[in-house]
């Protein structure tokens, strides 16, 4: 979320400094400060979607993302105990999809 918000401050950063470079007769701002300003912005969406598009695995029992692997590599959920009990989503979104899901919440709530 921190990240987003950074992108968002440079977004509007370069939209202001790019409006007031082209309504003076020069450069008003640097434009090698610019061009940084965007190479940034470049950067920061690149590394984001790197992340948001990495395999996720979750908690078959409780679809808890909170799963440590012990010295002998086992997967253990942290939340119900569960030991190599694992899930795989393709990203971060399917997986939300996949929590939204009315069953599953049902689900969770009974057992509860
Ligand atoms: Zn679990």
């Amino acid at each position: 979320m921190k990240q987003s918000i950074t992108l968002k401050y440079l977004k509007q950063l370069l939209k202001h400094l790019q409006y007031y470079n082209d309504m003076a007769p020069f450069p008003v701002y640097d434009t090698e400060y610019v061009e940084e300003v965007k190479n940034k912005i470049k950067e920061m969406k690149d590394k984001n979607k790197e992340y948001d598009e990495l395999p996720v695995v979750a908690c078959r029992h409780c679809k808890s993302l909170h799963v440590v692997s012990d010295e002998l590599d086992n997967a253990i959920c942290m939340r119900c105990g569960s030991v190599n009990e694992l899930q795989e989503f393709e990203n971060i979104y399917k997986y939300k999809e996949f929590k939204k899901n009315k069953h599953f919440n049902l689900e969770i709530k009974k057992n509860e």
